[in-house]
């Protein structure tokens, strides 16, 4: 009876090295395409660990870095199988940043920030090249100027000399999210291409019905009605302003006091169930403290500003 022994099974025959690039058509740069990609998956989930597990800035670098031996070694070991195998191909550079900021940076989650400098007391916005030493604000022609002082000294330690250097710099910064970034990621994503096409088709149908007995959102109100219609094509997106206080520590009865304002933009154009989601509202800014009228005005001031320019 036939058996099947390791002298008579099928031998898989071993690859002999060679040098015949002939073989290869595989394109130079096919696996680098592929390794960019993992590299980006790798950022990403860093990234992600960072932010929604909460893992400190100096573990995400070291899980990046262990990502990066992972598929060094990896692609290492793959690269000297296909040598053998009679593939001579450049191997691909692997490089998986150690920082987390920079993780931040090449996948695009990182937002871009505007610093305007500020009074502390008013918030007047200012700019760094023309910023006086106190504030110069007025409530009114006659009033006394606010006269805060807008300005601190820092000292800042050299890293190799170990000397230390005073510098002025404001004391008080308005940071803000870039407006157009933002809108770029927005209108980046494909949920928000089909709610607003769907808000088009919506509105051009309320313009040609009647006025409806129970009014489900601010577009079916007369008054706005009144306004004409602004839905030229489905990109005029129209926006609204909402300010609101809360407490940054909860509203913990025998806790501590304290009060934010946050300066929210929300866009009309979205359907009333996705308009007030966090990932489509634009945060302006959050004021702390409890500022006054005068206050606030100064900060929508400084927006103002930067949409102008
Ligand atoms: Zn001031």
């Amino acid at each position: 009876m036939p058996g099947i022994s390791a002298d008579t099974g099928p031998q898989i025959p071993e690859p002999q090295p060679t040098t015949d690039n002939t073989q290869t058509t595989l394109p130079a740069n096919a696996f680098q395409e592929v390794i960019d990609k993992i590299r980006i998956l790798c950022m990403t989930l860093g990234v992600w660990l960072n932010l929604h597990v909460g893992i400190s800035r100096e573990n995400s670098g070291i899980f990046l870095k262990a990502i990066q031996v992972i598929i060094a070694i990896n692609v290492n070991l793959i690269f000297r199988i296909l040598r053998r195998a009679g593939l001579d191909i450049v191997p691909p550079t692997i490089d998986v940043p150690t920082d987390i900021r920079t993780a931040y940076k090449k996948t695009g989650v990182e937002p871009e920030i505007i610093r305007i400098p500020c009074c502390p007391t008013c918030f007047k916005p200012y700019s760094l090249e023309t910023l006086p030493d106190v504030c110069d604000w007025k409530k009114s022609p006659r009033s006394w100027p606010c006269g805060t002082a807008l300005k601190k000294q820092v000292f800042i330690q050299n890293r190799k000399t170990k000397k230390k250097k005073s510098k002025m710099v404001p004391k008080c910064i308005y940071a803000t999210q870039s407006f157009e970034s933002w809108l770029q990621f927005f209108l980046s994503r494909q949920q928000i291409e089909e709610h607003l096409e769907k808000s088009f088709q919506q509105e051009q149908t309320r313009r040609n019905s009647p006025q409806p007995n129970i009014m489900c959102d601010v577009q079916d109100s007369p008054a706005w009605r009144g306004l004409g219609n602004y839905l030229w094509t489905r990109y005029h997106l129209v926006f609204a302003f909402y300010i609101d206080w809360f407490n940054p520590f909860t509203n913990k009865i025998a806790g501590q006091v304290a009060s934010c304002g946050a300066i929210v933009m929300y866009c009309l154009n979205l359907p009333i169930e996705v308009r007030f989601l966090l990932e489509n509202i634009f945060i302006v800014g959050i004021i702390p403290g409890a500022p006054d009228v005068w206050t606030i005005t100064h900060i929508l001031i400084a927006r103002a500003i930067k949409f102008r320019t």
